[in-house]
């Protein structure tokens, strides 16, 4: 049984409280899933937590936009994670790729977010090519104006829900200035000419990834995003709602490995004994609880502080909070769930065992949306200039 009494601190409200319930229950009901198509459980996945109302609490409303409530995404993803990786996957990247139109998008194209709140249609967030990863303002993929429309040309890499997507929100060079001031953000029908999925990537936890190529894709230019040259802004801003929630789903899956150390622990017989009785497996177990709640803390100050920044109360600050919870959560997940895969001994590496899969589930966690030693510059920046 997993450890609920953080639910009691102050960051949250009642209704916070009731969607941590509700969404354990569905959980208990409909997760794992069978990862063994992965396209085929992610379209499942986004559709099944579109029926039943989850992907209200990926974006915000379309009729208002602005952000959605970072606490609500952070409980959604620390729940799904702890349950089954794949399903935080589906549910985040929902999320991220709806982010950009909801807090920038026009009334019309906030539109779009009624069938990604759905789950009618699946989104992705392009922003990654193969030169310009961490170095995200050197990206050089063209949108070039062409009467009243652009052409995209170039590639994106690390695309999740590359090859399933309906849409994409894309980062393009438009050229208004050179680097971070000349990328522009569009939003863009997968079915639209000149758009190919070239290659699909394989990981060590598999999720729909894929390399994607744009060759003269012809958008109207009402699909921009913002104006032209804030693309850069836009993902920052997408990104900064979003690292928090990364560290949310770090968190549930470092929570499932104590609870797994905890039963493996109590349950295997050794030496007259059980593991349990061991000291330096007790050590472990304190220091997996610790990290879990200290990772706790972090991800849930942040999601408080952003939540309050969007409303002007309460918080002056949220990069560095978001840039702490993210960066200390993921790399002491993979610190539990390693401890969870010693404590289980050979059982802890055979393939298919929940702490195997979690040992593989963390791993790409410290890279995307910013990797841990990003996270560390853009913490010293803010501590070294005294904020
Ligand atoms: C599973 C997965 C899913 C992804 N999904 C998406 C997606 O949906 N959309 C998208 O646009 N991208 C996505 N990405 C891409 C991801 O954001 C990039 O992989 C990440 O930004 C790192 O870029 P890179 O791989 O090019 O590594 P590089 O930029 O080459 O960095 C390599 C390493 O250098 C180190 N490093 C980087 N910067 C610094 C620094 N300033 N100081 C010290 N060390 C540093 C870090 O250890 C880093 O891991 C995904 C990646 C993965 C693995």
């Amino acid at each position: 049984m997993p450890d609920t009494s953080f639910l009691a601190w102050p960051f949250f409200e009642e209704r916070h409280r009731d969607l941590a319930a509700a969404i354990e229950t569905w959980c208990r009901l409909h997760l794992p899933v069978d990862h063994g198509d992965v396209d085929a459980a992610c379209r499942g996945l986004v559709a099944a937590l579109g029926r039943d109302g989850w992907l209200a609490h990926s974006a915000a409303d379309p009729e208002a936009g602005g952000a959605p409530d970072v606490r609500a995404l952070c409980l959604m993803r620390e729940t799904l994670a702890r349950h089954d990786g794949l399903a935080d996957f589906a549910f985040a990247v929902q999320g991220l790729g709806a982010g950009a139109i909801s807090l920038f998008g026009t009334p019309a194209q906030r539109q779009c977010l009624k069938r990604t709140r759905a789950g009618a249609a699946i989104a992705a967030f392009a922003l990654s090519e193969a030169r310009s990863g961490s170095d995200v303002a050197s990206i050089a993929m063209t949108a070039a104006r062409d009467g009243g429309d652009y052409l995209l040309n170039g590639e994106k890499t690390w695309i999740s829900n590359g090859s399933i997507a309906d849409l994409y929100v894309v980062f393009a060079r438009t050229g208004e200035a050179p680097g971070a001031k000349g990328i522009s953000a569009f939003v863009v029908p997968a079915d639209v000419q000149g758009l190919s999925v070239v290659e699909r990537i394989e990981v060590v936890a598999p999720h729909p990834l894929a390399r994607i190529r744009f060759e003269d894709a012809r958008v109207p230019a009402a699909a921009m995003i913002g104006k032209p040259g804030e693309g850069f802004r836009i993902a920052m801003a997408t990104l900064d709602v979003f690292r928090t929630t990364v560290g949310a789903a770090a968190l549930g899956f470092a929570r499932r490995a104590l609870d797994e150390a905890i039963g493996r622990a109590r349950e295997r017989r050794l030496f007259g004994g059980t593991l349990s009785d061991l000291q330096m497996v007790q050590a472990s177990i304190a220091e997996m609880a610790l990290d879990v709640d200290a990772a706790a803390l972090l991800v849930y100050r942040a999601a408080w502080a952003k939540d309050m920044w969007a409303k002007d109360i309460g918080a002056a600050r949220v990069t560095r909070e978001a840039a702490m919870a993210k960066l200390f959560a993921t790399e002491h997940a993979q610190h539990v769930i390693d401890k969870a895969v010693q404590i289980h001994g050979g059982d802890g590496v055979r393939r298919g065992h929940i702490v195997e899969s979690l040992y593989r589930e963390i791993r790409a966690l410290r890279i995307y949306e910013g990797a841990s030693e990003v996270q560390k510059v853009v913490i010293a920046r803010q501590a070294l200039a005294g904020g």
